[in-house]
């Protein structure tokens, strides 16, 4: 598989909300990053690249986010968002798998939640395979999650 380079995106802080500084790349939905403004700075947003060249994927993840786990205490994540730029998706190119793989790789021995929506569903299920979260809050609807 190919790797991905990320930087930081830059961020504003804009009446009291921290928002990524992303631009309107074609291919992305600036509308929606917008929507995804934190009023904290517990986030992260980054920004994909092949080689530092074209940007192929944004992401956003909250590292501090609390387990549902309660058989032990590990650290966990939330990927609160993932866009692969619009003519990769479903190209073959894999670019979402890689860009949550190299998380996992970022973050071993952590646990990552992520919450699937209606057209994310295929995706965690059945590309990345991940289980649904089956604490007694999720009970197998709200969350996939991977844990190490
Ligand atoms: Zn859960």
């Amino acid at each position: 598989m190919i790797k991905l380079g990320w930087v930081p995106a830059e961020t504003t802080f804009v009446n009291g909300r921290w928002q990524p500084n992303y631009g309107g790349g074609p291919g992305f939905t600036s509308t929606m990053w917008l929507e995804h403004s934190r009023g904290h700075t517990d986030h992260q947003w980054r920004s994909y690249s092949f080689d530092g060249d074209e940007e192929v994927a944004r992401l956003l993840f909250t590292p501090t986010y609390s387990s549902h786990s309660d058989r032990r205490a590990p650290q966990a994540l939330l990927l609160d968002t993932i866009e692969v730029r619009t003519d990769l998706q479903r190209s073959g190119a894999h670019i979402g798998q890689i860009v949550v793989e190299g998380l996992v790789d970022d973050y071993p021995n952590w646990e990552i939640y992520a919450g699937p929506t209606a057209s994310s569903a295929r995706f965690w299920d059945e590309k990345l395979r991940w289980p649904r979260c089956e604490c007694n809050n999720c009970d197998g609807r709200d969350f996939v999650v991977w844990r190490p």
